[in-house]
């Protein structure tokens, strides 16, 4: 008797159904042989480790040699940052000390290197940076295989199947640029990791955080992967692949046609118009942004820039970056969002000691402001960059108008010393971000001190519900639709209303096709939503009535729960989105 079919249950991280044959791909996890070496043999053990660098950086510069103009900006991105990281003296230095002073053989010591650096990122408060860790344990890997004299890419022949791993490697993803593959199924990641923006660029099917995949399925088994609800099916019914095939199907010809529908122009069924705005997390996805037609960039998280490094950028480095997305984005204006990190993140090599609630700790502004040297680099390379073209400073996690009033000042102080350098500078609008309670109840005070608002509804459910982002325990109870949540949405409306800010939405809810109607309804006018989304936003936009999404807003202003809040959004717009609900996987029958 064959083995029944089963369903396995993962995180959606790149919309599309996929269905083929798995193909395993363990060699991401190559365990290192440990042993300790004897006196004499470090300068050796050095050499080898140094050799093995060398070679696992060759391999990624002939990857890299390999990949066309054509190739997907945030992977060409990675890449770099992954070669990067093979000249980071950090991982260097702490290996070959582990080498020089404990005696253990270079792939202990990469290992001890690796940990070390990765468990310092994983403390990181922000999902963001925890995923970065990954990226330095998939350096680390790299080596340890080159140290074993084996290289870590992956199989030829992959056009067709279902590749499952425990992590892909983002260089490896270069094999799929050239040779798609049906879907991709992963034991590690999450919906933010670089696997899974690369899988989005590339519009693969996938699933990760499946733990142990890669000992429940065999090689070649018929799988089915559905990106949309997360869901990895083994030993599907024959009926079930062909209907998977065609859902799949489907979803590829409909992305296309949003995509063919683009204009510049964006309104609503009745004629309002609507500022669409693309969230940006690396550089180079801003001319990919220009691409996609969008009406500039809302949220450019300046963050990444500070990654994978031992030192952060200085200023000279940060506004040329800033300059650049600031041409490239011309004559369109860019939100560009001061840093929003933890205290861990940015002092890996300070042991700085957990901190029981590092969401509540030194976060994003609070950070800014308790590390003056660093912020004030930030925001004179923010000014010299605002002398380039449209630059709007964003300050995240605001807490109420005192914090604002310290950032700023810390602004006014950089203004100051660049004049003082003879500097040219630009005048950017100055706006905060509304992701907190407080910042809810004072959104009319902190809009009189500011240009703009904009809101960042992943963080603003966090704290709003008490749900941690990252924890998947609670994730059931990170409802956007709850009435508190919209009850804060609508407050905040009214407050940058009465005082004539501009006001705009740059969290996840603005890229949700189901919250969307009432997030236009409730009075949100500019989007600001990852450039993945910008085609289906579009698309609910352009269907979207505001006198009936204003009417639903009011209804769901007075409910109860999520749940009465969703069967009033479903009852009246199951028929003009119902379509585009259930091509994107959201269930509504
Ligand atoms: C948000 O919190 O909604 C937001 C846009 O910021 P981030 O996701 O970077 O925390
Ligand atoms: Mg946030």
């Amino acid at each position: 008797m064959g083995r029944p079919r089963e369903e396995l249950r993962g995180i959606g991280a790149s919309p599309g159904v996929g269905v083929g044959p798995a193909l395993l791909v363990d060699s991401q996890n190559p365990h290192a042989r440990h042993h300790h070496i004897g006196s004499g043999e470090a300068a050796f053990e050095i050499e080898r480790l140094k050799a093995a660098i060398e070679r696992s950086r060759c391999e990624l510069e002939d990857i890299r040699a390999r990949l066309g103009e054509e190739a997907p900006a945030d992977y060409r991105l990675i890449l770099e940052a992954h070669l990067m990281m093979h000249s980071d003296e950090l991982l260097i230095d702490v290996a070959t000390k582990a080498i020089e002073d404990e005696a253990v053989n270079a792939e202990w010591a990469v290992e001890r290197a690796v940990g070390q650096i990765a468990r310092h990122l994983a403390q990181a408060p922000v999902d963001y940076f925890r995923d970065r860790s990954a990226d330095v344990e998939h350096v680390g890997r790299r080596i340890i295989a080159q140290l074993a004299g084996r290289s870590s890419s992956l199989p030829a022949e992959l056009a067709g199947s279902v590749l499952v791993t425990d992590d892909l490697h983002p260089a490896d993803a270069a094999q799929l640029i050239e040779t798609p593959v049906a879907a991709l199924v992963t034991g590690l990641g999450s919906a933010t990791s670089h696997t899974a923006i690369l899988a989005r660029t590339l519009e693969i099917p996938t699933v990760v955080g499946i733990a142990g995949i890669v000992e429940q399925v065999g090689e070649g088994d018929e799988l089915v992967v559905d990106g949309f609800a997360g869901r990895v099916v083994l030993e599907p019914e024959p009926a079930e692949c062909d209907r998977a095939r065609l859902r799949g199907q489907r979803w590829r010809q409909f992305t296309q046609k949003l995509r063919e529908q683009a204009g510049d122009r964006v309104e609503t069924r009745d004629g309002v118009p609507i500022e669409l705005l693309a969230n940006v997390d690396l550089p180079a996805e801003a001319a990919l942004a220009q691409e996609e037609g969008v009406h500039g960039i809302g949220l450019y998280r300046t963050e990444f820039l500070f990654m994978s490094r031992r030192e952060p950028p200085s200023e000279d480095e940060q506004a040329q970056v800033y300059s650049d997305i600031v041409r490239v984005s011309a004559p369109r204006s860019v939100t560009l969002r001061t840093i929003d990190l933890g205290g861990d993140a940015l002092s890996i090599e300070s042991h700085a000691p957990r901190v029981p609630n590092p969401a509540l700790g030194l976060r994003a502004i609070r950070l800014g402001l308790a590390r003056p040297e660093l912020f004030h680099d930030q925001l004179k390379a923010l000014l010299r960059a605002a002398a380039e073209g449209r630059i709007r400073v964003m300050f995240p996690l605001i807490s109420g108008v005192h914090e604002l009033r310290l950032a700023k000042a810390a602004l006014s102080q950089a203004r100051r010393e660049l004049l003082t350098r003879g500097e040219r500078v630009g005048e950017p609008e100055v706006g905060v971000m509304i992701e907190l309670p407080s910042a809810v109840v004072m959104a009319d005070r902190l809009a009189r001190e500011c240009d703009f608002l904009s809101v960042g509804t992943n963080d603003l459910v966090q704290y709003g519900l008490a749900v941690d982002r990252a924890n998947p325990e609670v994730a059931y109870l990170a409802e956007s639709l709850d009435p508190a949540i919209l009850r804060m949405l609508d407050s905040v409306v009214r407050a940058a209303s009465a005082v004539d800010k501009p006001l705009s939405m740059c969290g996840d809810m603005a890229a949700d096709a189901l919250v969307l109607p009432l997030v236009l309804g409730l009075g949100y006018r500019v989007l600001s939503v990852p450039l993945s989304a910008v085609p289906l936003v579009r698309e609910v936009v352009r269907r979207v009535d505001t006198t009936t999404a204003r009417a639903l807003a009011e209804k769901a202003l007075d409910c109860a729960t999520a749940e009465e809040v969703r069967a009033a959004l479903v009852a009246e717009f199951a028929g003009q989105l119902g379509d585009l609900w259930s091509e994107t996987g959201i269930e509504h029958a």
